[in-house]
């Protein structure tokens, strides 16, 4: 396990960097989202017993059987991954995040069926902010005349932001697209006085863009477990 917790070190090591050379002193820190999926429940305890508690899965099914199996019960599930409307029980009924809402469909199927009324299920809004015709996600122009019909519903929280931009090495690009991101929230905040506080957004090869410009989760596999299984 000593990979394991050399590459949680290093990443975490990557987080403070980026956060001071990002200049925020004040609001949100960065929560660090360790994206499991196709890794091995004994891999997630192990970054549990170092400390992690927020975990990321994309696929339902697989996810299902780790959050049953697993012990560690103060585990917080985020679903990050594509969402069938047939799947919305499930994943309201097993994941405290969904960061991954990118149709008023689904956002209404989780509401009726999220089944703790006491507390509200915590969304995303995912926004294909690189416009790619075949990635999922509201448009950024789509969101202003949907975002009303979300706020309505009555078991959701709506947190924030998802985004996953075209991969890309220039650093520029990389802070473009979530620099828009980061645009886009403050302006819907504005509009429609919400309060929306979260940035899901950079994964292991643009955590450090992200956090420059206001990340508040970022969303790590690869550099945290190593290649995916
Ligand atoms: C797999 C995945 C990640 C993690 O990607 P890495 O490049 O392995 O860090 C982040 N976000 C989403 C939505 C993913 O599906």
């Amino acid at each position: 396990m000593t990979n394991t917790r050399n590459r949680f070190v290093h990443i975490n090591q990557r987080i403070e960097q980026a956060f001071t050379q990002s200049g925020r002193s004040t609001g949100n820190p960065v929560t660090l989202l360790a994206v499991s999926k196709h890794h091995s429940l004994e891999k997630i305890h192990a970054l549990y017993e170092l400390g992690q508690r927020d975990f990321g899965e994309s696929y339902l099914q697989e996810a299902l059987t780790k959050i049953n199996a697993s012990t560690d019960s103060d585990i917080i599930w985020h679903f990050i991954g594509p969402i069938q409307s047939n799947k919305t029980k499930d994943i309201a009924q097993n994941f405290q995040w969904v960061h991954s809402v990118d149709r008023l469909k689904i956002a209404r199927r989780l509401s009726a069926q999220y089944p703790d009324k006491a507390l509200p299920l915590n969304i995303c809004l995912q926004i294909n902010i690189s416009q790619e015709t075949q990635k999922s996600g509201f448009s950024s122009s789509e969101i202003f005349s949907i975002i009303e019909e979300i706020i309505d519903l009555p078991h959701l929280a709506i947190r924030g932001l998802m985004a996953i931009p075209k991969p890309t090495d220039n650093v520029t690009q990389q802070k473009k697209a979530f620099h828009e991101l980061n645009e886009l929230m403050q302006q819907l905040n504005k509009q429609f006085k919400l309060n929306m506080d979260t940035l899901s957004m950079g994964m292991s090869n643009d955590l450090e863009s992200a956090i420059i410009e206001g990340a508040t989760i970022i969303r790590v596999g690869t550099a945290l477990f190593g290649p995916r299984e």
